[in-house]
């Protein structure tokens, strides 16, 4: 048996917490173990090691999953290649658009116990698991499905009488696609829309941290599709991580997760000269202009910050005041952020649930307390939760905002991935912007002002793969996402990801000519 992740003690929480989540896993599980999905069956590890899915809140295990090896993804990658070569590969543009469209609809019957499986495994605040995550989840598949008719389409060159020159778009063959644990089933989308529109076949592995719903939406992938289009290997980023992107049968990569997997992935990449897409981290500035719409931008801010317990990628974890609204801005924020509801993610009130687990929720709370350490002033928050009684032991963290935070302290440079915000104070336009800007990362940034002028040149001086202005976290329009600098490379969510899974092929004919250079 694996430690770490996959074997922690149930956490000390009440019998009604463990009784609501025992009785909400009943229903939504569709088995109590699960295998890889290889060729369209379930089927154990090589070498028989198994782990739990473990419940975020109660820590208490799901189901049984299981943790694979570099053997189990040679099988898989075996499995996608003659599914690429065969049957699947074989679909006209239209054909995969139908499919795509069918997951789709397929998708939308089971959302509700997709959404609760992130509920559990992941922490989620089940509304946002449904009415954001899913929709987001079913919305790709319909994107890329719309997508996929004109996704071999290419363009004719223009040359004299004597040639016929055109270029087609070809996938790349088989994908390795490493998800991460905050958005597991959303992600499933991100990486199978585009990969699948193309016309790849796909070995998927998702972060041993949450598990349970991306086999869920493969299964239902599965269904559709020819057996071997879709695999899941399940297991630890080292092992099964390491063995799909060291593999030289696997054409493409594409890793959501933090900088040092980026950089293993890259690295190992290097080796075959796999083409590699990544979306890594942030450290994204949120700037409040002294015009602002305040009450917009309270809201904004909370959404920037507190979403997914301050677990995102595009988290707005630093956010600069204008001095001259700086102290009604915070009054007002602290206002709102007593009206957050803390809590059980399954119940209909909560905005921000536990940490992901212990260790992540120690690693956030260290954050806090070196800030307060180094000399930044804990306005808001900073302890374990004060949930009700019951929920005790869970690993929960406030909503915290720290102020009097130096632009080089750690908890204004790194990411912290909780609900954890750094309040800066500025007062020139140019040195805000120049602050915003110094950060290895460029993933996101926001931006309050009612001079929509003046916002629009800010947001060219940018540096971030998206800028919202008067708006923040809104993922949910077919527009491309991805990072800027060490943020990472590629794009997902819109057609723009078309080309990142799959390649340009030249065809040149010769008409009847002397066949010549030139
Ligand atoms: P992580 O890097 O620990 O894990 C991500 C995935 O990579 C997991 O499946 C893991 O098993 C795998 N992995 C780990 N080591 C590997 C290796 N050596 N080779 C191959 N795969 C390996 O990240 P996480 O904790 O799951 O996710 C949080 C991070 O992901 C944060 O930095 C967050 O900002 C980032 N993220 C980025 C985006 C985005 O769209 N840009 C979205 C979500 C999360």
């Amino acid at each position: 048996m694996q430690t770490g992740y996959y074997d922690r003690d149930r956490y000390d929480v009440g019998d009604s917490v463990l009784e609501r989540h025992r009785s909400a896993a009943e229903t939504v599980l569709s088995r109590d173990r699960y295998g890889h999905l290889i060729d369209g069956e379930w089927v154990d590890a090589a070498d028989g090691e198994e782990g739990r899915a473990i419940d975020a809140t109660t820590g208490e295990a799901l189901a049984t999953v299981q943790v694979g090896s570099a053997a189990d993804v040679d099988r898989a990658v075996e499995a996608a290649r003659a599914t690429f070569e065969g049957s699947w590969g074989q679909l006209s543009p239209r054909q995969r658009a139908d499919r795509l469209a069918e997951i789709a609809d397929r998708l939308e019957d089971r959302k509700t116990a997709i959404a609760k499986l992130d509920s559990l495994e992941a922490g989620k605040p089940n509304l946002h698991a449904l009415f954001v995550d899913c929709e987001v989840l079913i919305e790709q598949f319909r994107h890329f499905a719309a997508l996929a008719r004109s996704t071999d389409e290419g363009r004719v060159v223009p040359t004299g009488d004597e040639k016929h020159v055109f270029t087609r778009r070809e996938p790349y063959g088989v994908v390795g696609a490493i998800s991460a644990w905050n958005f597991p089933a959303m992600f499933v989308a991100w990486k199978l829309g585009p990969a699948l529109a193309t016309g790849n076949a796909v070995v998927l592995k998702p972060s041993e941290r949450a598990t349970l719903s991306s086999l869920e939406v493969a299964r239902v992938c599965d269904r559709v599709l020819p057996p071997g289009t879709v695999n899941v290997v399940t297991g630890l980023g080292e092992d099964v991580g390491a063995a799909m992107t060291a593999h030289d049968d696997v054409d493409k990569l594409s890793l959501t997760g933090s900088h040092a997997s980026g950089v293993a992935t890259l690295e190992s990449a290097a080796q075959t000269i796999t083409p590699t897409s990544l979306e890594l981290g942030g450290k994204s500035p949120n700037i409040v202009f002294p015009d602002a719409d305040l009450e917009q931008a309270i809201l904004g801010t909370i959404v920037s910050i507190f979403f997914n317990s301050g677990q995102q990628c595009t988290a707005g974890s630093r956010l600069y005041l204008h001095r001259e609204i700086r102290e009604e801005f915070l009054d007002l924020l602290e206002s709102a952020i007593d009206n957050l509801g803390v809590g059980d993610p399954l119940a209909p009130t909560t905005d921000v649930g536990p940490m992901i687990d212990h260790t992540h929720q120690s690693s956030v709370r260290e954050y806090v307390d070196d800030a307060v350490a180094e000399g930044a002033t804990l306005r808001i928050g900073g302890e374990n939760a004060a949930v009700d009684d019951d929920l005790e032991g869970a690993p929960f963290v406030q909503p915290t905002v720290l102020t009097d935070v130096g632009d080089d302290d750690r908890v204004g440079c790194e990411e912290v991935f909780g609900p954890v915000l750094s309040v800066f104070e500025w007062s020139d336009r140019d040195d805000v912007l120049q602050r915003a800007n110094d950060t290895s990362y460029g993933l996101a940034a926001g931006v309050w002002t009612t001079d929509l002028g003046a916002a629009h040149e800010f947001a060219a001086e940018l540096e971030a793969g998206t800028v919202w202005i008067n708006t923040y976290n809104d993922l949910f329009d077919p527009a491309p996402h991805g990072g800027y600098k060490e943020s990472g490379t590629g794009r997902e969510l819109a057609e723009e990801a078309l080309e990142d899974y799959s390649q340009v092929k030249t065809v040149k004919v010769n008409l009847g000519g002397v066949p010549k250079m030139g």
